[in-house]
């Protein structure tokens, strides 16, 4: 499977504090995506299951972690990394959120196998006029599905209880800028950036 990051805490793509996980490979081409590098997959990438094991395993032992957010890219663009995925992720925690630009009702007769294993699904391609800063949705017009019905109370309280925030890690391949951007984000950061004298990593 194809994975360019993960990330652990993440605070801002569901309740608490999560690991997410970017899996490189989307065909939709949104405008104004804020990870169009990763529509594309590497062959640096690539990493097997044992792999991730390992690095969700050390992140397990030693912090709190509260459910997993996938996104990307399209984690749907590899169905068969979700079948591999899932249900070990699922062992350590059943809080499982899961990013798509496909229509979940494009998705739902072919990947039945798949979806028991997601608790919300954010489905639908992300349109840059209708981003007005909502909590977790990049687009007015992407629906927040509880798959698990037992998820919704949790995640309403988030959604009530919190308000659109960005998270900066400072990784080895730069500052990766973590949550839902609003249009311009890119270009006003490398803006003050520069007006800074800071190098530009993005
Ligand atoms: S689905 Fe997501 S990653 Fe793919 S182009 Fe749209 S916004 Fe970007």
């Amino acid at each position: 499977m194809y994975i360019a990051r993960i990330l652990y805490p993440v605070k801002v793509l569901g309740p608490g504090n999560r690991i997410a996980i970017w899996m490189a490979g989307c065909e939709h081409q949104c405008k104004g995506c804020s990870n169009p590098e990763l529509w594309f997959q590497e062959e640096k990438q690539s990493i097997s299951l044992n792999e991730i094991r390992s690095v969700i395993h050390a992140l397990c032992n030693n912090y709190t972690v509260d459910g997993f957010t996938l996104t990307g890219g399209d984690p749907f663009f590899q169905p068969n990394a979700l079948r591999e995925l899932l249900p070990y992720l699922f062992t350590i925690n059943k809080d499982i959120l899961v990013y798509t630009g496909y229509q979940y009702e494009e998705l739902k007769d072919r990947y039945e196998d798949i979806f028991k294993y997601i608790t919300v699904l954010i489905d639908g391609k992300y349109k840059e006029s209708e981003n007005h800063g909502a909590v977790l949705i990049g687009s007015d017009n992407q629906q927040i599905l509880y798959l698990d019905s037992s998820a919704k109370s949790k995640y309403q309280a988030y959604l009530r209880q919190t308000t659109s925030k960005i998270q900066n890690f400072d990784t080895s391949d730069g500052i990766i800028s973590v949550g839902i951007h609003l249009p311009g984000f890119e270009q006003r950061l490398k803006s003050k950036a520069k007006d800074k004298g800071l190098k530009e990593h993005l």
